[in-house]
């Protein structure tokens, strides 16, 4: 079985800066990531709030300049699904491209679109069902649209599909917005945006096609239903922690615990970026929890040797 001193979990933007922090401190490393690599930055159009692009940058630039630059001091890469953990001299890894062992681990596996889990969902998904406005929002040009969730995501999506949609309706399950204050003033500035409040999607409907939404209103009880073509749901994230359950202490959300040095429940193991309890879900944020998780590694590595 391959040994590695570090063996980091996950290419996102927590991931890809571990991963260069410890190719570069000479960390004999292995890369695994599932899908694609950059994480959930990948669907951002433009990301606006990251240091040292001052204009924005696309989110698949900004993935792919990271990963480029991860990837140049050599750790090896592997594109693979961790199935299971367990604890020996070192951590064995199994994954579906075979077993690794590790000295040190760095999980920074992120968190994927929540669903709302309401009849329609899974079998429109792709036919009218999307989770991403910038991926799909070009297939809706001069349609009726609509956005579900109050956060940054539900709001980014809704000024990225007015671009492309004729209106915009944007379904929020309370009567105020989560989105911070700079969105909110774009959104509210938008005359293709009509905001629906205190309201609930309970079905999507639809035979091959979405058609349109069946909705309630939590605070009336009123039920009623919207035309759409296109419905984009913003509802946030759960963390994919699935695999880790049994290695590390989760909160009750399926969030890593982990100290100020990345440090998990279980000695060598560091979680980094949205995985961990508390992160502030922003790619700075993950960024420098990457960074501080592999300084960690390295010390946990050094008091070892
Ligand atoms: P979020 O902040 O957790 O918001 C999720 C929204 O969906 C909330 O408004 C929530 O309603 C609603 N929701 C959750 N479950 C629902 C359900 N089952 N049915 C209906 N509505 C539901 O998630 P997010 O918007 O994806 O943002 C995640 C993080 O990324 C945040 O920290 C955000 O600031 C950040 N982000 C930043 C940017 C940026 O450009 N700066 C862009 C996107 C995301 P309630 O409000 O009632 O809970």
């Amino acid at each position: 079985m391959d040994r590695y001193e570090a063996i980091i979990i996950g290419g996102g933007p927590a991931g890809l800066t571990a991963a260069l922090y410890a190719s570069r401190a000479g960390l004999k490393s292995l890369l695994i990531e599932r899908a694609l690599f950059g994480g959930q930055i990948v669907n951002a159009s433009l990301v606006e709030n990251y240091p040292g692009f001052p204009d924005g940058i696309s989110g698949v630039e900004l993935g792919s300049l990271m990963y480029q630059q991860a990837i140049k001091y050599g750790p090896k890469v592997i594109t693979a699904e961790v199935t299971n953990i367990t604890e020996g001299q070192h951590y064995n890894i199994s994954t579906t491209e075979g077993s690794f062992e590790a000295a040190s681990l760095i999980i920074a596996t992120g968190s994927q679109f929540r669903k709302l889990g309401v009849p329609g969902e899974e079998k429109l998904t792709g036919h009218g069902v999307s989770y991403c406005a910038t991926c799909d929002g070009f297939f809706f040009r001069d349609q009726d649209v609509a956005v579900i969730g109050g956060g940054d995501t539900a709001l980014t999506d809704a000024l990225e599909l007015s671009r492309h949609a004729k209106k915009v309706y944007v379904i929020h399950r309370r009567d105020q917005l989560r989105a911070g204050q700079l969105h909110q003033q774009r959104a509210f500035a938008k005359s293709k945006l009509e905001f629906i409040w205190n309201t609930v999607v309970e079905e999507i409907i639809g035979e091959k096609t979405l058609n349109e939404l069946s909705l309630r209103n939590v605070k009336t009880g009123e039920l009623s239903t919207l035309a759409v073509t296109g419905v984009f749901i913003g509802a946030g994230l759960t963390p994919n922690s699935q695999s880790f359950a049994d290695i590390v202490k989760l909160d009750d959300a399926g969030y890593i615990i982990t100290d100020e040095t990345m440090s998990t429940s279980s000695p060598g193991i560091f979680a980094a970026g949205d995985i961990r309890r508390n992160s502030p879900r922003q790619v700075a944020c993950a960024v420098g929890d990457g960074t501080t998780a592999t300084l960690s590694a390295l010390k946990y590595l050094e008091g070892k040797s």
